[in-house]
């Protein structure tokens, strides 16, 4: 599947003058190239020069983590935890802090990170030496999933170009994580930079406290360091004019579903939802259902989404968030429970094996919906859903069974009557269709009992 289309909702503003930051859309994607990479050179012309090349001092930089307060910036990788805090909380360690800019993406159905990388590398890269010099660090890892392709080339010429900058910066070295769901998770990648294996540990001590080399360690999403670069250079005043109080500013979410134009596309917090799905070119089949932020996320139903907004608190009734910015369709074609069993026979194959109840939990949970969806589900297998998933919360090293709990859960719950026509009948013409939910590589789904 190919997401490469960029675009903006509302309609962008032009700018003012050269580097008169815009007041509206795009934020981080303006002056994206229809092809490669922007270069240094027009990303300079694009955002003006590094702030900190013109404050050079200590408290410049230190000044950048109460504007970050001041702006609200939350992570963009899923849990929005406040940015400013988790870098006052590296500063503060014990030893010489690091930075790892955590560009790995192993949510099958996010692409923002890799189209950053892909297309505007320079703001990530800016990001990432603001925050280390912010910290107090002199080093940052930028990691990249080994299958990313054309951003894992273009991020390794942005670094070289970045020589020529002026003034002395935090060294960036690139390095490579292997694919996988969970190994974007802080611990997992930590343990992959120490030469372990790229899985999820038990903490403490956390990333923050000792991490990389035993360092204290920053470890944030690739799309959080693009807004750090933003806000360094046009304050926190300026990046809260869009968004909410609550939740300001603008942020990418991957679209993907029966659109006419699938892609990535920044809106301000709180935009419609009907706006974005408007901005993709509209929908080319009845939308059965959305699924918010991933496979981590949450369903909700196709007659509620007319009325949704794109921000946390819109979505918090429907039990939703953005998550890492995903916004998933669901079309009516699509059989909802082919689509459930196949993606968490998926989630299961990506536990890192080394909890009992995720490896055991998650894989009964695939094989009741493979039961389900085959027609040979025992009669109380909802319930055997609901506890299955009960059991597994809260009980791995990670955040991956509970997440994956909740997918199924959702499904359940929003699919409850294809379950139950599923449960009395057996499979329908729709699961032999072509899945839409995307993964990796196709996922067989066993369908006998
Ligand atoms: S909960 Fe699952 S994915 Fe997370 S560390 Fe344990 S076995 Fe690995």
């Amino acid at each position: 599947m190919t997401m490469s289309r960029h675009a903006t909702i509302p309609e962008l503003e032009p700018t003012m003058s050269e580097h008169a930051p815009s007041s509206g859309l795009p934020r981080l994607l303006e002056g994206v190239p229809a092809q490669g990479a922007m270069t240094l050179q027009a990303h300079l012309d694009t955002h003006g020069e590094l702030p900190s090349a013109r404050r050079r001092d200590q408290r410049g930089a230190t000044a950048l983590i109460d504007q970050i307060e001041q702006a609200g910036l939350g992570g963009r990788g899923g849990a929005a935890f406040p940015t400013a805090k988790k870098m006052r909380t590296v500063a503060a360690g014990r030893g010489k802090p690091i930075v790892v800019v955590n560009a790995t993406e192993g949510e099958p159905a996010s692409l923002k990170d890799r189209t950053l990388l892909e297309t505007l590398p320079h703001l990530v890269l800016d990001g990432a030496a603001l925050a280390a010099r912010a910290i107090g660090a002199d080093e940052a890892i930028l990691c990249v999933c080994e299958s990313a392709g054309v951003g894992l080339e273009h991020s390794a010429r942005a670094i070289s170009e970045r020589e020529r900058l002026p003034g002395r910066w935090p060294r960036i070295v690139l390095s490579t994580a292997p694919e996988g769901y969970v190994v974007g998770h802080e611990s997992a990648l930590v343990s992959h930079l120490n030469g372990g294996a790229p899985k999820p540990t038990f903490s403490p001590p956390m990333p923050f406290e000792r991490g990389v080399r035993r360092r204290p360690t920053l470890v944030n999403n690739a799309e959080t360091l693009a807004h750090v670069a933003l806000i360094a250079r046009h304050g926190p005043r300026w990046f809260r004019e869009l968004g909410l109080s609550d939740q300001p500013g603008s942020t990418l979410v991957t679209l993907t579903g029966p659109l006419s134009y699938p892609g990535v596309y920044e809106v301000e917090y709180g935009a419609s939802l009907s706006s974005l799905l408007d901005a993709a070119g509209g929908t080319t089949s009845r939308v059965r259902a959305a699924l918010f932020g991933g496979y981590a996320g949450t369903w909700v139903d196709g007659g509620a989404l007319p009325s949704l907004a794109l921000s946390n608190a819109h979505l918090a009734p429907h039990g939703a968030s953005l998550g890492a910015g995903v916004v998933l369709l669901l079309s009516e074609d699509a059989c909802p429970v082919a689509e459930t069993a196949r993606v968490t026979r998926w989630l299961a194959g990506q536990s890192a094996g080394q909890c009992g109840p995720c490896v055991h939990g998650l894989d009964t949970l695939a094989a009741t919906f493979e039961q389900v969806c085959g027609g040979a589900a025992p009669s109380h297998a909802t319930a055997r859903v609901e506890q299955l998933a009960a059991l597994v919360r809260r009980r791995g090293a990670c955040s991956h069974p509970d997440g994956t709990a909740r997918f199924a859960m959702s499904a359940v719950d929003v699919f409850s009557e294809e379950f139950a026509d599923h449960a009395r009948h057996g499979a329908c013409d729709a699961c032999a269709r072509q899945s839409e939910l995307p993964l990796p590589a196709r996922t067989r789904i066993a369908t006998a009992a």
